[in-house]
């Protein structure tokens, strides 16, 4: 199925890609997917709430099963399944299920498995679906060996490694080798570079937590901007909602499978002091802070961000935008327990682990320098 982040909607391909496979496949770097548990929620339908990009083979089978379906044009010889007319879900997704399941598009097939490339390709998964078990997570807070292999993703991973043989990989490696290069060469001058390893291994041993002064979060967009803006979450026993800025709070609001917003849930206000969190919910958020400083979207995504400041350094960007993370899960933590009426005043493993649902899937758009298959 395919993920609700917008950059999976785009046609994963680069500058000057030529359709034939790269010679030497470079190795997909798959050690943040060990320990993982994964088996799709039979209800659930939150990574349909997207547009998935369509090559020109799949836009074959998929006419020949759906002759009505509507696609958009797209670039580089790809379309994108059209949502509903109001916004939202696929126009495929039909009571949580896919109609041309057979036939569906690579980002539907790879999900919740992400690959990001960079001078290396890096294989994450999208921790916004609820299939996703979070029990891994603790032991990215340490730097534990981990090295048992995931279970459920099979499927996801034969298709992830068949479609990688399709690109120009090596072509796109050695385009982001030679931009972090330049990057290097000019961050070093101004007195901004850290090296990668040095970076990561900074931020895992002090993983950068919220402050007081990151509190209130960042308000999400205003549902006036469209739902493709919105931040998605599958709630048990809601189904999906969204959350949107409102002027007495955060507005949670349920989406239809068939299109637009249902109804106002809540409006509800977000915390404006770190909230307070019980051990095994600060060992959750600690472990996903780790995994966070180990995917190499951080990092390029930092790089993307440095050429936006004057004066920061590499190592200053790649820790705001790991406590803003924190920041948002957090506060996206309150706002479900507050919304289960279950909130306590700590926060517990499940909340955080809400509040980390909740918020994966936007970090995961972040741009970022390299690309994201
Ligand atoms: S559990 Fe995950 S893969 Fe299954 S429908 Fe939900 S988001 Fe998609
Ligand atoms: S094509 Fe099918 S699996 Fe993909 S987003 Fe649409 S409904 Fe979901």
């Amino acid at each position: 199925m395919s993920g609700p982040d917008v950059k999976r909607s785009q046609p994963p391909r680069g500058p000057g890609s030529p359709a034939s496979p790269s010679p030497a496949l470079p190795e997909l770097d798959l050690s943040l997917l060990e320990g993982i548990r994964f088996g799709c929620l039979p209800n659930c339908g939150l990574c349909c709430f997207a547009t998935p990009a369509v090559s020109q083979e799949e836009q074959v089978e998929l006419l020949r099963t759906i002759p009505k379906l509507e696609l958009l044009p797209g670039s580089n010889g790809y379309s994108q399944v059209a949502s509903r007319a109001e916004g939202g879900a696929c126009q495929l997704l039909k009571g949580s299920r896919c109609q041309a399941y057979t036939c569906r598009p690579f980002p539907c097939t790879e999900y919740p498995i992400m690959v990001h490339i960079g001078s290396r390709a890096q294989a994450s998964v999208c921790l916004s679906c609820p299939g996703i078990s979070l029990d891994h997570l603790e032991d990215f807070a340490t730097s534990n060996a981990r090295r048992a292999e995931p279970k459920g993703l099979e499927q996801e991973l034969d298709r992830v490694a068949r479609e990688f043989a399709r690109f120009p990989v090596q072509n796109w490696l050695r385009v982001h080798q030679r931009q972090e290069e330049a990057l290097r060469r000019r961050l070093e001058r101004e007195d901004r570079w850290e090296s990668p390893e040095d970076l990561r291994s900074r931020l895992q041993e002090e993983l950068p937590f919220p402050e007081a002064d990151d509190f209130p979060a960042n308000p999400p967009p205003p549902k006036e901007e469209g739902l493709e803006s919105l931040p998605l979450f599958y709630e048990e026993g809601t189904g999906i909602v969204a959350l949107s800025d409102h002027p007495r709070g955060w507005e949670v609001l349920s989406i239809r499978e068939s299109g637009g917003i249902g109804s106002s849930l809540s409006v509800l206000v977000p915390p404006d002091r770190p909230p307070r969190l019980d051990a095994s919910g600060e060992r959750l958020l600690r472990g996903y802070l780790g995994l966070i400083v180990q995917r190499d979207q951080l990092l390029w995504s930092a790089y993307a961000e440095v050429g936006n400041h004057e004066e920061a350094t590499l190592g200053e960007v790649a820790e705001e935008i790991v406590r803003e993370a924190a920041t948002q899960v957090l506060t996206r933590a309150v706002i479900r327990a507050q919304l289960r009426g279950t909130s306590a005043g700590v926060l517990s493993r499940e909340d955080v682990a809400r509040g980390i649902r909740a918020t994966d899937s936007d970090l995961l758009d972040l741009p970022t320098l390299g690309r994201v298959l």
